[in-house]
């Protein structure tokens, strides 16, 4: 068992079973969407309301009518007018390239770039598109995950995001097994430890489960002795 194996068990057990992102691309993307500036309650009442309209396939949501999407929408939060505009474009993109879900699927370089064209996706939503409905075995690193994964001792920081997110990919992926079911699990505990415990401001090292193997936490500890 490699020390990230034995610090996720951790987290397993004080977080219990988490709820994982839509496996569906299309749902996922609008997911994504809905995300941004919003909460995972309001998020999920909006997906939800969308659901209800039946507006969750790129054809139905290009049919539906602007009032009940705006409705829908507007559950997520502020920034309506530009989740809508995003959501317009995210629907002629899948509109205008059925084959995208098997792109997705297939080489993840290839897919990568097939996903650059979406709005408010960036990088982390890409590979979170990859590993949650492309059945690639791969480490979306957010602004959650960085953190944690970084005051952990995994990785580097760079000036350059992409650069410290790779460096994460490669130290974390050296103590996972390469198992989707292995890399959709980090990500999910990784990022929900750095929502709701190891916070950017003022991480909660006190209850964390991580507290013993942390370097940051260790650190934190003894400069408030
Ligand atoms: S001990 Fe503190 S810094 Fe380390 S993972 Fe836990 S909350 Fe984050």
């Amino acid at each position: 068992m490699s020390r990230l194996d034995g610090l996720l068990a951790r987290l397993r057990k004080f977080y219990g079973a988490l709820p994982a992102p839509p496996a569906d691309p299309f749902t996922l993307f609008v997911w994504e969407v809905l995300s941004v500036h919003s909460v995972p309650r309001k998020r999920d009442a909006a997906l939800g309301a969308l659901k209800r309209i039946r507006a969750l396939t790129p054809d139905a949501m290009w049919r539906a009518p602007q009032k009940k999407l705006e409705e829908s929408v507007t559950l997520a939060g502020p920034y309506v007018e530009q989740r809508m505009r995003a959501l317009r474009t995210g629907v002629d993109l899948f509109r205008r390239s059925p084959q995208i879900t098997a792109v997705i699927k297939g080489p993840a370089p290839a897919a990568l770039k097939a996903l650059k064209p979406f709005p408010q996706m960036g990088e982390g939503g890409a590979y979170r598109m990859l590993l949650f409905a492309g059945g690639h075995a791969v480490l979306p690193v957010d602004a959650r995950v960085s953190r944690t994964a970084a005051r952990l001792g995994y990785g580097e920081q760079h000036a350059d995001f992409k650069k410290t997110a790779r460096s994460i990919r490669i130290a974390v992926s050296a103590q996972l097994p390469e198992t989707i079911a292995a890399y959709r699990l980090a990500y999910l505990l990784l990022s929900h430890h750095g929502a709701a415990t190891c916070t950017e401001g003022d991480p909660h090292c006190s209850v964390c489960p991580l507290l013993e193997e942390c370097p940051e936490g260790q650190k934190r500890l003894q400069s408030a002795d």
